[in-house]
């Protein structure tokens, strides 16, 4: 019984440093990359300037997407209470308040205004991380990983 409860205890954290690290993508100017897409035709990255949320758009191959009439929503808060964000679009970008330390934002992304919404979910987490020293929000790890992968099957 103790070996079994060790091993479920340990297969958790493992998962959890999983979560943590795995399902942060990074974008060309170090930002967080969000799936603004069913098919990873679109994303947004998100990068913090000024206490605001800059979002841009990016194509299949990470490169700049000419923002149109794309529409964007950012709800904030928990479940209980969600406040709605002032999304507004500024020098191609999108540009939201950036929310507190620790709380979540769901995007809601659309094409045009009668297309479907796609959600993206994100923490903004602002502990550091034990691996990379970097807020956990833009952790570099999986960046790091890929990269090391790739420099090994070069060799
Ligand atoms: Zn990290």
């Amino acid at each position: 019984m103790k070996k079994y409860l060790s091993t479920l205890l340990c297969g958790l954290l493992l998962n959890a440093a999983a979560l943590a690290h795995g399902d942060v993508e990074l974008g060309p100017n170090g930002g967080r990359i969000l799936e603004f897409s069913k098919n990873e035709s679109m994303h947004g990255e998100v990068v913090v300037k000024d206490g605001n949320f800059h979002i841009a758009l990016l194509d299949k191959g990470l490169l700049p997407v000419v923002l149109g009439e794309q529409e964007l929503t950012a709800t904030s808060g928990d479940r209980a209470k969600p406040e709605k964000l002032v999304v507004e679009k500024k020098a191609g970008e999108f540009v939201v308040p950036a929310v507190k330390a620790g709380e979540w934002v769901v995007f809601q992304f659309r094409e045009s205004a009668k297309a479907k919404p796609v959600t993206a979910r994100m923490q903004y987490d602002l502990t550091v991380c034990g691996g990379c020293k970097e807020p956990h929000w833009i952790c570099k790890c999986a960046a790091n990983e890929a990269k090391a992968k790739a420099a090994k099957s070069k060799k």
